[in-house]
C-alpha cells in the first residue's frame, strides 16, 4: 500500500516537472504574468540593470502586479500599493502614459519599482543648481527632474546603490 502510494507520487512529480518546464521558461523570460504587456520590458530594464549592480531581481518571487489605468489625482504618474511583502502593486496613470516619453515613462516606472521592490522612500535632495539627485524625489519638492540620457546612467546606479 505504501509502496503504491510512493509510486504515484513520483508519476505526479515527473509529469509536473515534465509539463511545468515550457511555463517556467515563459516566466523566467520577465518573471512577470501579473505585469501589462505594456510596462513588461521597462520590468525586464530594471532587472538588467538591477542585475549590474549585483541585485537579483524576482518579479514573481516578490509578488510584483502592474496595470496602466486612470488614476485621477492631478499629476500623478504612478502609485506603488505595498505593505511591504505580499502586496506590491503598481499603477501607471494612463493619461500620464498616453502622452510620455520612453526616458519619462521609464523614470516614474523605475521610481514606482523603487517603493515596490526595492523598498526605497523619498529623497527630496538637490544638486546646487536644483537638479533631484535622485528619481526616488516626491515630486512635491523643489527639485528639478533631470531624467536624460546623458544622466540615465547616474539616476540608476543612484537607484540601486543608495539608501534613504
Ligand atoms: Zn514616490
Amino acid at each position: 500500500m505504501f509502496r503504491s502510494t510512493l509510486l504515484f507520487l513520483l508519476c505526479i512529480v515527473f509529469s509536473f516537472s515534465c509539463q511545468s518546464d515550457p511555463v517556467v521558461e515563459d516566466n523566467s523570460e520577465a518573471s512577470i504574468s501579473d505585469v501589462s504587456p505594456l510596462l513588461a520590458p521597462y520590468f525586464k530594464t530594471f532587472k538588467e540593470k538591477a542585475l549590474e549592480y549585483d541585485l537579483v531581481i524576482d518579479f514573481s518571487a516578490v509578488n510584483v502586479t502592474a496595470e496602466i489605468k486612470s488614476i485621477n489625482e492631478g499629476s500623478v504618474a504612478g502609485s506603488c500599493t505595498t505593505n511591504g511583502h505580499d502586496i506590491r502593486h503598481i499603477v501607471i496613470d494612463q493619461a500620464f502614459w498616453n502622452q510620455a516619453s520612453h526616458l519619462i515613462k521609464e523614470m516614474v516606472i523605475f521610481h514606482e519599482l523603487g517603493h515596490c521592490v526595492l523598498g526605497r522612500g523619498h529623497k527630496e535632495t538637490s544638486f546646487p543648481n536644483g537638479i533631484c539627485q535622485s528619481i526616488m524625489r516626491s515630486g512635491l519638492g523643489t527639485c528639478r527632474d533631470a531624467y536624460t540620457s546623458e544622466n540615465r546612467d547616474y539616476f540608476i546606479e543612484e537607484l540601486f546603490l543608495a539608501g534613504n
